[in-house]
């Protein structure tokens, strides 16, 4: 006889993991996360874990606050877990801009915090570098500044979710692949694993670049692309210190974001991306000619690194919505599956408050923050979540 859950969620990253430790806390504690490798072992292994709330798309700045917050209360969220641990640096976020469109969204997108209460502001080239000693702002014209902001190990976070689900009844299997959903006519009522079926009254599907194989299982169209996208660490002659806040540098060419890492600075690429096909294989080997021309660019932001020298780099793979916007919750005329794919470069941020709109939507609950503007449906709607940035993971 096939086991039989309440809940399953298949992928043990820190969308699911969080999923799962928030049905048990709904009371749904015969609940199943499948992972096909070990948790965290996906995507979120690659996450350079920036935290922030600068978004201009007022629903997103909503869930990244709602996060934040369940991050800096994470031992208290997790039943007071004394083990339970984010490595939250909160450094805050600080994002410059050149003259033009981009000065403009950073303007906006600080009004939009601000209405919603973020504590958010505009600074100046002296307050910048109070904060800030190391930058360089002679092309720089609008600068933006949250304090509740910096970063987190994603690791952490999704293990300590997971233990947290464990200790509230659920169940994970890892090392066990999906192979395929059980229908009953248009219904969803469990998986098919490796091991066997498993049956349930609602299945989500949270395998993040593996999504367009869960969609040919519901044998549906998913608005859905994955781009590979590097990260490198630099040395300078003095540490790169945590009190140094997250930068985002959109006069750079690459759309750089930088934070402390280990004395080093961690150097991302927030641009588009690369076109990538398998989501077996994330692009391990970063191009050096791109490298040092990003690393010139980080140089030029932040002079002491003109002798950087070049540490470690990687690279990951985003999954990728036309809005660079995660689609989230039930898929129409498919009752019992829903899905959460889509978070490009930003789904360790939102994934705390995330991980409860879920599970309140599979549950049949109202979610605490409306997810009806992460439907999959927007697409055709014509209804995308963009703002003043337009397409990118600052959206
Ligand atoms: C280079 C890089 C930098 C990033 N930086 C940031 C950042 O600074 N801040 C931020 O907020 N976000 C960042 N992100 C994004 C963030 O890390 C991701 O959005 C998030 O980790 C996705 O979590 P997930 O649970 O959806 O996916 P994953 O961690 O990929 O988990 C999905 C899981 O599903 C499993 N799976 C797949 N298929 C099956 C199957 N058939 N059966 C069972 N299991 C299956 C996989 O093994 C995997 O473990 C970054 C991403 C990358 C790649």
């Amino acid at each position: 006889m096939a086991d039989t859950f309440d809940a399953i969620v298949i992928g043990g990253g820190v969308i699911g993991a969080s999923v799962l430790f928030q049905l048990t806390r709904l009371g749904c504690r015969n609940a199943l996360l499948i992972e096909q490798g070990e948790l965290a072992g996906g995507m979120t292994a690659y996450s350079s874990g920036v935290v922030r709330t600068h978004y201009s798309v007022p629903i997103n700045v909503e869930v990244a606050r709602a996060s934040f917050a369940m991050f800096e209360g994470f031992k208290d969220l997790l039943d007071g877990d004394p083990d339970a641990d984010t490595g939250l640096v909160r450094s805050g976020y600080l994002i410059v801009a050149p003259p033009g469109p981009s000065s403009e969204a950073v303007r906006a997108s600080i009004a939009v915090q601000r209405s919603l209460g973020v504590d958010a502001h505009l600074l100046d080239q002296g307050q910048a570098l109070a904060k800030h000693p190391w930058l360089q702002l002679g092309d720089i014209d609008a600068i933006g500044f949250e304090a509740e902001a910096g970063f987190a190990d994603p690791y952490l976070v999704t293990t300590s979710f997971a233990r947290a689900a464990r200790r509230g009844g659920a169940t994970i299997r890892t090392q066990t692949e999906v192979t395929g959903l059980i229908r009953d006519g248009q219904a969803v009522i469990g998986v098919q694993t490796k091991d066997g079926p498993i049956h349930a009254k609602v299945v989500l599907s949270a395998v993040n670049v593996w999504s367009r194989v869960a969609a040919g299982w519901a044998g549906i169209d998913i608005p859905f692309h994955i781009t590979a996208h590097h990260v490198f660490t630099l040395a300078a002659a003095a540490p790169y210190t945590t009190d140094l806040p997250v930068l985002k540098d959109l006069a750079s060419p690459s759309k750089l974001y930088m934070r402390a890492s280990g004395g080093h600075l961690m150097v991302g690429a927030g641009h588009e991306g690369h076109p990538a096909s398998d989501p077996d294989r994330p692009d391990l080997e970063a191009d050096q000619d791109t490298l040092m021309e990003e690393a010139m660019q980080a140089a030029h932001r932040l002079p002491a690194f003109e002798e950087g020298r070049l540490v470690h780099s990687w690279s990951g793979l985003y999954d990728t919505t036309p809005d660079w916007n995660p689609v989230l919750g039930r898929v129409p005329g498919i009752d019992g599956l829903q899905v959460a794919f889509g978070f490009s470069g930003h789904g360790f941020k939102l994934s705390p408050m995330i991980g409860r709109m879920l599970a309140q939507s599979m549950l049949g609950l109202e979610p605490d923050l409306p997810i009806n503007p992460y439907r999959i449906t927007r697409f055709e709607e014509g209804d995308l979540l963009t703002g003043v940035y337009g397409t990118g993971a600052v959206s």
